[in-house]
């Protein structure tokens, strides 16, 4: 019989911005915007694109003037809700970058993203943040026959892309037994290019130390609108040479960039500390990043404190690309999770769900992240991460620098600067078009799991038009 409720601890909790917040609770809020403002560099938007930009630029600049503006606190969006891949995957198609820009650029976005990860455990450690950060690496696990030769077709490809053999080690199903137990688990491929970090704790830090460094962070401050030298909210304007957008997820919501990029949804599960005996038979001593091939996949790390958090699509696009606040979970959500953490780990089949949320990351209409800064009007932006922003954030936030300080730098040269992006259709296009190709992908997995050796043609259709 299928069970209609989630196995849930007594300490259950959905939403509530994030379990990351758990420990040491939401962040008091810091004041709100006084009235109107002069500054050199407003940053609307306070998660990791906004603060790493405020970083990086005060500190080339110390005496520019900048200003975040937040909706509701510093770390409330995607930054401080993700399952914490601080990951070196391309936040993008790298033949749609090549095709624009040539493999030599798509190549050198790929260096820069591997280095990324190790500029932010620098950064962390240099500034203080304690952010559970371990470098551990990921693994992408084949789990039947066709995510087997997805695996294997992807090889050539990722080493065209600047993946070495260091870069990406394959292991068969008993070297990956070593590192852990995946159920009917067949092959892997190993990165060593993640670290698994706690998100709350990074984006809390990194605000915190900016704040120290002279920056203004203004909460509870919604912009209405960006315009050229300006960013207005109810409470006053910000005049500024420079305005950032840096809302990913939430960029639909402001005047006139509903189509940007769509509000994906993302949702997650995490479990309560798991027993000795039950890590013992799964056999996950490390932090070592999890994902599976399904076409619906999975996100999963082994939090510091012995739990299992895993995350996937759920409700993956609300109509009209509304965003939900606080991050509650839907049940049917819970339960697909729940079933592929006991499908994966059959050894939680007793373990319950401690805390269920959900959040939004941006989507753009060619699945490729872009960086831009009109030097004519100061507007710019960065997002469209497509799940990969944790580590692309701060690529982004040292080529906003650049741009800003009109630096020509390496990083100003990459293939995401000034990427053109194409509209989302509009409603109802957009829901239907969205909300079938996830019915689609889930049909695709259940075919594959019959015994398919390929990709279905379902997947295969799908991708076509959904541009992934
Ligand atoms: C559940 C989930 C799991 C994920 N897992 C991973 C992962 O493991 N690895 C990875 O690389 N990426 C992951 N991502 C994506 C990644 O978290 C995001 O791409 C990244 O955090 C985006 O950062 P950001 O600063 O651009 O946006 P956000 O962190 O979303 O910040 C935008 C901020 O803008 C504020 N805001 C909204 N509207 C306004 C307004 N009008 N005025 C002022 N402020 C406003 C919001 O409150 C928010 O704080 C995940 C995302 C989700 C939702």
């Amino acid at each position: 019989m299928t069970s209609t409720a989630p196995a849930t601890s007594p300490t259950f909790v959905n939403g509530d911005v994030s379990f990351w917040y758990r420990e040491g609770g939401l962040p008091a809020r810091r004041p709100a915007l006084p009235g109107d403002l002069d500054v050199d560099v407003a940053l609307v938007g306070g998660g990791l694109t906004g603060l790493w930009t405020a970083y990086y630029l005060k500190q080339a600049q110390p005496d520019l003037r900048i200003a975040v503006l937040e909706k509701e606190f510093a770390g409330f969006g995607a930054s401080g809700r993700n399952g914490g891949w601080l990951s070196a995957e391309p936040p993008g198609q790298m033949h749609r970058y090549a095709k624009a820009h040539g493999w030599p650029a798509a190549v050198a976005m790929q260096r820069e993203m591997f280095s990324s990860v190790d500029e932010v455990i620098r950064v962390a450690a240099a500034e203080g943040i304690e952010a559970d950060i371990r470098k551990d690496g990921l693994l992408h696990v084949a789990t039947n026959a066709a995510q087997q030769q997805r695996l294997r077709d992807r090889l050539p490809s990722l080493r065209a892309e600047g993946w070495g053999e260091d870069d990406l080690v394959e292991l068969d199903a008993d070297q990956l037994a070593e590192r852990v137990r995946v159920a009917g688990a067949r092959s892997a491929q190993w990165s060593p290019h993640c670290a698994r970090i706690q998100p709350a704790k990074l984006v809390r830090g990194l605000a915190d130390v900016v704040e120290r460094m002279g920056v203004a962070i203004y909460e509870g401050t919604e912009v209405t609108e960006i315009r050229p030298g300006e960013a207005v909210t109810r409470l006053g304007t910000v005049r500024a040479t420079n305005v950032i957008r840096a809302l990913e997820g939430f960029t639909a919501g402001l005047r006139g960039s509903h189509r940007d990029w769509l509000p994906m949804n993302s949702s997650m599960i995490v479990t309560e500390p798991l027993e000795q005996s039950v890590w013992d038979e799964i056999g996950w001593r490390g932090a070592e990043l999890i994902g599976d091939e399904a076409n619906s996949y999975c996100y999963i790390q082994r939090t510091t404190d012995g739990r299992i958090a895993i995350g996937g699509r759920g409700i993956p696009y609300m109509y009209g690309s509304h965003v939900d606040q606080r991050g509650e979970t839907r049940t049917a959500t819970q339960l697909q999770l729940q079933a592929i953490l006991r499908q994966h780990f059959p050894a939680t089949r007793n373990t319950a769900i401690d805390h269920t949320w959900s959040g939004v990351l941006g989507v753009p209409r060619d699945w490729c992240a872009t960086v831009h800064l009109d030097q004519r009007t100061g507007l710019g932006w960065a997002g469209g991460y497509v799940g990969h922003g944790v580590t692309t954030t701060n690529l982004a936030g040292r080529t906003l620098r650049d741009l800003i300080l009109r630096q020509d730098t390496d990083l100003v040269r990459l293939p995401w600067v000034g990427r053109r992006v194409r509209g989302w259709e509009p409603e109802p296009l957009r829901w239907l078009g969205v909300r079938s190709l996830y019915v689609a992908y889930r049909a695709a997995d259940r075919h594959e799991n019959s015994g398919l050796a390929r990709t279905s043609a379902i997947a295969r259709l799908a991708n076509v038009i959904s541009g992934r």
